[in-house]
C-alpha cells in the first residue's frame, strides 16, 4: 500500500504514520525526520538545509524529491510506504506523479488529517514543551511560518487529489484511537 498523510504541521501525521506502520507492515517515509537526520550528522545536505528547516520555510523541490525517489528504491519500500510530509507542493505532487509512474508504481489514496487551524499552534507548542528531543524549528515563529507555508503552499493539495478523486478526508480532532479507527476503515476500502 502506498499512502500519502496531508494535514498541516500539528494534525497527527507522525502519530498516525507510526501506528500505520505497526499495523500494515510499511515504512514511513517522513520527510522532516530524513532532513534532521541529515541535519545532526552534518551531511552535505544537512549543512546545506539548516538554516531553512530552523526558519520553518520549504527546501527547494529538487533536493525533496530527489531524496524520496532515491528512498522509495530501498528495498524495505518494496511492501509499500507512507510519506508524511511530502508531497508539499503542487510542483512536488507533479514530481512524484511523475517518478512513480517511472518505477511502475501507484498511489493507493491520500488521506487527509482535517483539523481546526486554530488550535494547531497550541498543539505544536505543546508537543515542544512535552518532546525530550528539542526541535529547532519549534518555536513560535518558525510555528507561525509552518503554519502560514502550509495553508499557501501546501493546503492546494486537497484540491489536487480531490479531483483526481484519490482524496480521502478524517477528522483529526477526534482521539488518536479514533483517527486511526476512521483511517482504518478508509484504508479498507482501497
Ligand atoms: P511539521 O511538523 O512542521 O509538519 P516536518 O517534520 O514535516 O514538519 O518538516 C520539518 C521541516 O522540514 C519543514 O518545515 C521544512 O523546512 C522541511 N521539509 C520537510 N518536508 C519537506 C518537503 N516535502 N519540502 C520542502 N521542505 C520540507
Amino acid at each position: 500500500m502506498r499512502l500519502i498523510l496531508l494535514g498541516p504541521p500539528g494534525a497527527g501525521k507522525g502519530t498516525q504514520a507510526g501506528r500505520l506502520v505497526a499495523t500494515h507492515g510499511i515504512v514511513q517515509l517522513s520527510t522532516g525526520d530524513m532532513l534532521r537526520a541529515a541535519v545532526a550528522a552534518e551531511t552535505e545536505v544537512g549543512l546545506k538545509v539548516k538554516d531553512v528547516l530552523t526558519r520553518g520555510e520549504l527546501v527547494s523541490d529538487d533536493l525533496i524529491c530527489s531524496i524520496i525517489s532515491d528512498r522509495i528504491d530501498d528495498h524495505d519500500c518494496a511492501k509499500g510506504f507512507i510519506l508524511d510530509g511530502f508531497p508539499r507542493t503542487i510542483a512536488q505532487a507533479d514530481a512524484l506523479d511523475e517518478l512513480l509512474e517511472k518505477k511502475d508504481q501507484r498511489l493507493d489514496a491520500v488521506v487527509q488529517l482535517k483539523v481546526d487551524e486554530g488550535i494547531l499552534l497550541e498543539r505544536i507548542e505543546t508537543r515542544a514543551r512535552e518532546s525530550a528531543q528539542a526541535r529547532s524549528d519549534d518555536n513560535a515563529d518558525s510555528l507561525k511560518k509552518r503554519l502560514a507555508v502550509y495553508s499557501e503552499q501546501t493546503s492546494p493539495l486537497v484540491d489536487y487529489y480531490s479531483k483526481r478523486n484519490m482524496l480521502m478526508s478524517v477528522d483529526g480532532m477526534k482521539s488518536v484511537d479514533e483517527v486511526a479507527a476512521e483511517i482504518d476503515t478508509i484504508l479498507s476500502t482501497v
